[in-house]
C-alpha cells in the first residue's frame, strides 16, 4: 500500500492524480505555510476522491532558511534549504505509516531538486530507500518523479485544472507572496503548460 507525502505543492499533487495512493499524508513539520499546504492538500484530495491525513509534528527548531523563517545556514546550497528535511520527512511518514499498513513511501522530488540540494537526488533517494527497506518493516522509498522535470510529471499526470488550482508551492507564507523559489517555480511551470488561471 502506497503512502504518498502531500504537500499540495504542483509535483506531489501530480502523483496523487497519476498513482492515486491508498494513503495520503501532509506533515505540519513546522514549515511557515503549512497551514496553506495542509488546506491544500485536503482540497487536492477532496477533488480526487482521495483518503488524507495530516501528521503534526513541530521541528521548527531544526529549521533554517525560507522555510522555517530564518536565515540561511552558512553553506546553503540554495535559500529554502532546510537541513535534513527530506530524510525528516521520509522517517515520520514511514513511523505514521507502519502501523497503518504503508509498504512504501513516495515523495514528489523532481529533476532540478537535486540541484538546489543534495536531497533532492536519484542518488540521495536511492541511499534513502536501501537505508530503510533494510530496517524491521521492510518499507521502500520512492521518487517517481526524480528522473523527470515538473512539467513532465505534471502533464503525465493528467491532472486537471480543478485539482491544480488548489495547489500551494509557496516557501514562505500561507498565501501565496508571489516571489520565492517555490512561487516562481510554480507560476513558470503552469505558464509553460498553458494552465495559468
Ligand atoms: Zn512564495
Amino acid at each position: 500500500m502506497e503512502l504518498l507525502v502531500l504537500s499540495g505543492g504542483l509535483e506531489s499533487t501530480a502523483l496523487a492524480a497519476m498513482r492515486r495512493p491508498a494513503l495520503t499524508l501532509t506533515i505540519d513539520y513546522g514549515q511557515r505555510p503549512a497551514a496553506a499546504e495542509v488546506t491544500a492538500a485536503a482540497a487536492v484530495c477532496r477533488q480526487l476522491g482521495l483518503s488524507h491525513d495530516v501528521l503534526r509534528v513541530d521541528c521548527a527548531a531544526l529549521g533554517s532558511g525560507l522555510l522555517a523563517g530564518q536565515p540561511a545556514n552558512g553553506g546553503a546550497p540554495s535559500p529554502e534549504w532546510w537541513p535534513y528535511r527530506n530524510q525528516l520527512l521520509v522517517t515520520l511518514a514511514a513511523g505514521w505509516g507502519l502501523p497503518r499498513g504503508a509498504s512504501s513511501i513516495v515523495v514528489g522530488s523532481v529533476l532540478g531538486d537535486g540541484e538546489r540540494h543534495r536531497d533532492g537526488t536519484a542518488e540521495f533517494y536511492e541511499a534513502l530507500d536501501r537505508l530503510v527497506a533494510m530496517q524491521e518493516g521492510g518499507l521502500r522509498v520512492l521518487a517517481p518523479g526524480v528522473d523527470m522535470t515538473s512539467d513532465q510529471l505534471v502533464t503525465a499526470s493528467g491532472a486537471g485544472d480543478e485539482v491544480l488550482g488548489w495547489t500551494h508551492s509557496c516557501h514562505v507564507t500561507d498565501i501565496a507572496c508571489g516571489a520565492c523559489p517555490g512561487c516562481h517555480k510554480r507560476r513558470e511551470v503552469l505558464g509553460r503548460l498553458g494552465r495559468l488561471r
